[in-house]
């Protein structure tokens, strides 16, 4: 960083405005995207590796359509659109394609997202038939006047805006229609309605632009077998998402129940810009502290307003990646 020799206050205040920002390194500004597949992921003995390669090439594909949108001096909101996408369009992924089945053996589908430049938000829940909910979730954002939309009506919406509803059955998938099998097999045994293990594989973005501004997302099928309109953590804003220019910008993964009483995503930015701890240690107190001691499961991906990314996750793994303009550059599970 430059340094200011002592100057009369005019001059100084010219020489403040040379000064880069924090996390931009000279003349180039820090670029930094971090995505995850989710925290629940197959244990690491029954993970094929024809699996794993699989995962991993769709977290690359995902990570580095975002990171092209940076490179080209895009947005951070475009960036973790077009990250959302890819994934949503996996049916690896307990989002879009691939969502799990509630208890009906319908897909419904939340996502949320944020602008940390501006503190605007959009989330829909529980929609059916929207084959990209990000994009619906971003068009919330920009062309309502509301924050979250829900069900039928945010479908009447998506078609105001001119996306193509499709089908049901575009979500389905062999793998996810047998885990709900189980999970109602293993309910027949159950005390009490069983919400099912499964939260698996829900997806999420968190990047920098070279303009300083954050950005999060995050899309999801919910838990297999859940009932009764149930919505998690991931549309939430505070909860499963969250952007502030501030402190950090947060996507979360896990047991939806304790991310939404932890507030997990607020709570990580919170503690950066109030505290001033450092994003990293935010997000490791709250997964490994905050979230855990009330018995909540999962992870969250943080990229801070210096373009410092980073990764934590109470459960066996989470699929995740990462890359920077400082050199970063990893796909990681476990
Ligand atoms: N957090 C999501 C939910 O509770 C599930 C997940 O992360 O996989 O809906």
């Amino acid at each position: 960083m430059r340094t200011c020799p002592w100057l009369p206050a005019l001059a100084l205040l010219a020489c403040l405005a040379t000064i880069p920002a924090a996390g931009d390194d000279g003349d180039e500004p820090m670029i930094a995207i971090a995505i995850h597949g989710g925290a629940g992921v197959i244990s690491r003995a029954s993970m094929t590796p024809e699996a794993e390669r699989a995962y991993r090439a769709d977290l690359e594909r995902a990570r580095d359509a975002g990171y092209a949108v940076l490179e080209k001096g895009g947005t951070s909101l475009d960036a973790v659109v077009a990250a959302v996408k890819i994934l949503e369009d996996s049916p690896l992924f307990n989002a879009g394609k691939g969502a799990v089945f509630n208890h009906e053996g319908v897909n419904e589908l939340d996502a949320s997202i944020m602008d940390g430049k501006t503190a605007m938000a959009g989330a829909v829940a529980g929609v059916r038939h929207v084959k990209n909910p990000i994009e619906l979730a971003r068009l919330v954002m920009e062309r309502s006047p509301h924050v979250m939309l829900a069900g039928e009506g945010a479908e009447e919406f998506a078609l105001d805006q001119g996306i193509e509803l499709v089908p049901g059955s575009y979500f389905y998938t062999e793998r996810r229609w047998q885990q709900l099998e189980e999970a109602r097999e293993a309910e027949k045994t159950a005390s009490v309605a069983k919400e099912d293990i499964g939260f698996f594989s829900t997806v999420g973005a968190v990047a920098r632009d070279r303009d300083g501004n954050l950005a999060a997302a995050t899309s999801t099928g919910g838990t297999t077998n859940k009932r009764w309109g149930r919505v998690g953590d991931s549309p939430i804003i505070g909860a499963g998402t969250y952007a502030d220019n501030a402190s950090c910008a947060v996507s979360a993964t896990g047991s939806g129940e304790y991310f939404i009483r932890t507030v997990v995503a607020h709570e990580i930015c919170a503690r950066v810009r109030l505290a001033g701890v450092d994003a990293a240690k935010a997000a490791h107190d709250v997964v490994h502290g905050t979230l855990a001691k009330i018995g909540g499961d999962g992870g969250v991906i943080v990229v801070d307003r210096s373009g410092a990314i980073s990764m934590e996750f109470n459960t066996e793994g989470m699929f995740r990646a990462a890359r920077d303009s400082a050199g970063r550059k990893e796909v990681a599970i476990y």
